[in-house]
């Protein structure tokens, strides 16, 4: 049995008016009549709507994470977000190194390291991304990108605390498709050890790490079951409060 607490993590991107509160609300409710113990729950809604909603579950166990900042502090940045803006809003995490974000916006491992420092430096923790394209994957290098994503995106600091790694592969994201148990039992049995040779086995070894990429509730309990699996980071199924609180129930016991 893993001692690290799971974590199941909703990734709304670029959806959601204030209207969808309902849906969090929902959520929150269905958790507190029915709970899942032993399972740590967090939405990361747009920026628009972190504070609305950090205060809105500030007596629930519902945490409330971002998905991108700026490196720095302040600044001339115009349209940028930073980490303690982010913390001032009562986030707890932010997601960093989205691969929507390394191909919509170019962004590099070396920028991804950097935003993980800045959300250290606001106090909060980094959920970050890592994940082969198809291509990669056909041509048989999925353990060889994800390697070199975690040596140049995942910073000198990272602890059991800090940081939590989401293994997605791209290919899997938002198009229904899954990797095998297998083969997602492989990359994140790899990314333990690569972490453990790293950060030593209490950080590495406790680290967070997370499989994203088509969960929903239909396929939930088979990949949440995978050993090195601490929870998920779901795309699509985490707007509704009955999709995401399928995929929740698969760590009822
Ligand atoms: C994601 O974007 O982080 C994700 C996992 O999306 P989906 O669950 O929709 O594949």
């Amino acid at each position: 049995m893993s001692r690290i607490t799971p974590l199941v993590a909703g990734n709304w991107k670029m959806n959601g008016m204030r209207e969808q509160a309902a849906e969090i609300g929902k959520l929150a409710e269905s958790l507190e009549k029915d709970p899942v113990d032993g399972v740590d729950v967090m939405i990361c809604p747009p920026a628009t709507l972190v504070m609305p909603f950090a205060e809105l579950m500030k007596d629930n166990r519902i945490e409330i994470g971002g998905q991108d900042c700026h490196p720095l502090v302040s600044g001339a940045h115009t349209g940028d977000i930073s980490a303690e803006m982010l913390a001032d809003s009562g986030a707890t995490a932010i997601i960093v190194g989205h691969s929507e974000r390394r191909a919509d916006h170019g962004e590099t491992d070396a920028l991804i390291s950097e935003k993980a420092q800045a959300t250290w430096r606001a106090g909060l923790v980094a959920i970050i991304c890592v994940g082969e394209t198809n291509g990669q994957r056909s041509y048989g290098l999925t353990l060889d990108v994800v390697r070199r994503q975690l040596k140049n995106a995942v910073p000198d600091g990272a602890t059991a605390q800090n940081t939590i790694i989401a293994y997605e592969p791209v290919w899997a994201i938002g198009t229904g498709l899954t990797p095998t148990v297998e083969d997602v039992k492989k990359v994140h049995d790899d990314i333990r050890s690569v972490l453990v040779e790293r950060f030593g086995s209490e950080n590495g070894g406790g680290m967070r790490l997370l499989y994203g990429g088509s969960v929903k509730a239909s396929n939930a309990a088979e990949l949440m079951s995978v050993e090195n699996v601490d929870g998920a980071l779901v795309g699509g199924a985490s707007l509704k409060a009955d999709d995401f609180l399928g995929i929740i129930n698969s760590y009822k016991s």
